[in-house]
């Protein structure tokens, strides 16, 4: 449900928007894990349910949850949910104005760049597209 060409498609855009703190596919989940369950959400829309926890978000597709490191979907919410503040967050349904609003001063890639998730979407209709043709 994760395709790895969407995430190849956000590790390109982002790397070559920032000059510095490059991200690489298995780090996603340390620091971009925001940038990659908005850009799922855009990827499947109504179909997806953005969730965070203090220290982690990511998506609802069917009955699993999602993110760069669990591309098959886990069944279990406490499986993907992150929790740094001793409160045993289990992660909450977020609308897409409160995860961005959320992730604004405590994401290590900083506030939310909706260039860059636009491009890497854009990118990853253009791979899929690709594929499809040949
Ligand atoms: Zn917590």
């Amino acid at each position: 449900m994760v395709p790895k060409s969407l995430i190849e498609s956000f590790v390109k855009v982002w790397n070559e928007q920032s000059l510095f703190h490059k991200v690489q596919e298995h780090t996603i989940n340390s620091g971009w894990c925001y940038h990659f369950a908005l850009l799922m959400k855009k990827v499947y829309r109504n179909k997806a349910t953005l969730y965070s926890s203090c220290d982690h978000a990511w998506v609802k597709i069917g009955h699993k949850y999602y993110d760069s490191k669990n591309p098959e979907g886990v069944n279990l919410k406490s499986s993907i949910s992150m929790c740094c503040c001793g409160l045993k967050c289990s992660g909450e349904i977020l609308s897409k104005a409160e995860l961005v609003k959320f992730w604004r001063h405590r994401g290590r890639s900083g506030p939310v760049k909706h260039s860059v998730i636009n491009k890497a979407y854009a990118l990853y209709k253009k791979v899929s597209e690709n594929v499809v043709a040949k």
